[in-house]
């Protein structure tokens, strides 16, 4: 596995503005936070609404995310489908989201397939022990979003997201289909 930061395009295009406390990418403002914090959010809202009005709310804020980086950057860098979509899940991992691996993409059927190792929110959620109301389904929800904006923005009809596995439910990696709804 490749450590260098030499080979993370994001990371040597990324400027910083000192005077606004600024990281972006394209124009694109990031910025660094904690897993523990997201998976603190987490927590909180599933106590207080359950697993699943918790997994709605962070899709919803993932899925926004998706659609306009998978429409920008495929405006700015006049990429095909399937290089958005590439594009995308090597970004996933250069911004620390996760080893994104492309399983499937079939534009026909409207089904895309990502598979994601050491997911940094299932890392986290399972350390801040989030046991209570756990999702069979999984809960990398922020992950899930960003894949079902991305698809709908490439199929071009709404989807639905799913994800089939989790690490925080002991199995070995992440694994997301997007289809059309
Ligand atoms: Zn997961």
């Amino acid at each position: 596995m490749k450590t260098t930061m030499a080979n993370n395009a994001i990371l040597s295009e990324l400027t910083y503005q000192t005077n606004e406390g600024a990281l972006r990418f394209e124009g694109v403002r990031y910025l660094l936070i904690r897993p523990e914090t997201l998976a603190s959010v987490q927590g909180v809202l599933e106590a207080e609404i359950g697993a699943e009005g918790a997994g709605e709310i962070l899709y919803a804020g993932g899925f926004t995310g998706g659609r306009l980086s998978g429409r920008k950057y495929k405006e700015s860098f006049g990429l095909s489908d399937r290089e958005a979509v590439e594009f995308m899940c090597r970004m996933g991992g250069e911004i620390g989201w996760g080893h994104f691996r492309l399983v499937e993409l079939d534009a026909q059927a409207q089904r895309l397939v990502v598979a994601v190792e050491s997911s940094p929110f299932a890392e986290a959620y399972n350390q801040a022990g989030n046991n209570g109301q756990r999702s069979p389904a999984g809960i990398c929800h922020l992950i899930r979003g960003v894949l079902g904006g991305l698809g709908e923005g490439i199929f071009g009809v709404p989807v639905h997201a799913l994800e089939t596995q989790c690490l925080a439910n002991r199995k070995p990696y992440c694994q997301f289909e997007v289809l059309a709804r």
